[in-house]
């Protein structure tokens, strides 16, 4: 995850590692360096300048320069600086409602679907919940199949009405049987499509307004970096949405949706998926990523 990121920075920490003496050009020359590698991890120019020009103030405030290990200082203040760019801290999922509803919102192929069992098969297991999973999606009868599958595999019930066309419908139907049988925690998978467009935006923000979820969660797949981060502000203006889940970091070497989402749309990463199975996700913790990206 992230290789090419970590390497880099882990390049630009040994230009102060490596001299003897430390100057201010030495300084300059490492932020040029961690402002490239976060370019190159695509990452949003801006996003990126505003970064260096924050750890090179927290640098000459903490007198990096007179330091005896300005190395080590210079990687505490960056990690400090990533896990705050990525929020600061761990983001809960509101599940207060009886049942509590969650909206999964997204681009078709991002990993909603997978992302919706991942979800399902995560509150069952490790928070006692009973949750049910709905199949909103009515242009393709594979994605009601799909979802079918996925709750067979982790014994969770899939409510869908293939006949019907209207997803308000569905939603709502949907509710009222988790109502009636007992279920506390209710999943809708919505329909993508590949890009932005206005009737899936539409669909979404009526189910959205019909059935005021307690949560709305926004899929996007992470290797997608700064497309990534536009199609979140797209959602994110429709739905104000409440939190982000990124998937497929485990294929992703470059981590600029990661790093740049939460400050563009200011709302938190609260989950991530890391593989195919239903096991492979991860609640987000902004510092443990930025453990992980100074490797
Ligand atoms: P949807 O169209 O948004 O519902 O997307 P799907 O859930 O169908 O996922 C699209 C593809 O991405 C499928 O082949 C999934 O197996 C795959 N996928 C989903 N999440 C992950 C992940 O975290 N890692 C990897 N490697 N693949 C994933």
């Amino acid at each position: 995850m992230f290789d090419n990121l970590t390497d880099k920075l882990d390049k630009a920490f040994h230009i102060l590692k490596g001299h003897g003496k430390i100057t201010d050009v030495n300084v300059a020359d490492t932020l040029k360096e961690v402002r490239r590698a976060l370019l190159d991890a695509d990452v949003n120019f801006k996003i990126a300048k505003d970064f260096t020009t924050r750890v090179k103030e927290k640098a000459i405030g903490s007198d990096v320069l007179t330091t005896l290990q300005p190395g080590q200082l210079m990687v505490k203040i960056v990690k400090d600086e990533l896990t705050e760019l990525m929020g600061g801290e761990t983001a809960g999922v509101n599940l207060s409602g009886t049942p509590s509803v969650i909206l999964m919102s997204g681009l078709q192929g991002s990993g909603k679907t997978t992302f919706s069992g991942k979800l399902a098969n995560f509150l069952k297991t490790k928070k006692g919940k009973k949750p049910l999973l709905v199949a909103c999606d009515i242009y393709r009868p594979a994605a009601i199949n799909q979802l079918h599958v996925v709750g067979d595999q982790i014994g969770v019930e899939v409510y869908s009405e293939p006949e019907n066309k209207n997803a308000v419908e569905i939603a709502q139907n949907a509710i009222k049987h988790a109502k009636a049988n007992g279920f506390n925690v209710v999943i809708v998978d919505t329909a993508g499509r590949l890009a932005v467009d206005e009737q899936m935006m539409n669909e979404i923000a009526n189910v959205h307004a019909a059935i005021q979820p307690h949560e709305t969660l926004f899929v996007v797949d992470s290797m997608t970096g700064q497309d990534a981060v536009n199609t979140a502000k797209a959602f994110n203006d429709r739905l104000n949405f409440d939190g982000v889940v990124l998937t497929k970091l485990d294929g992703d070497t470059r981590g600029g949706a990661a790093i740049s989402i939460k400050s563009v749309v200011n709302k938190p990463i609260k989950f991530i998926g890391t593989g195919e199975k239903m096991e492979a996700i991860d609640v987000f913790h902004p510092s443990r990523m930025a453990d992980r990206i100074l490797g």
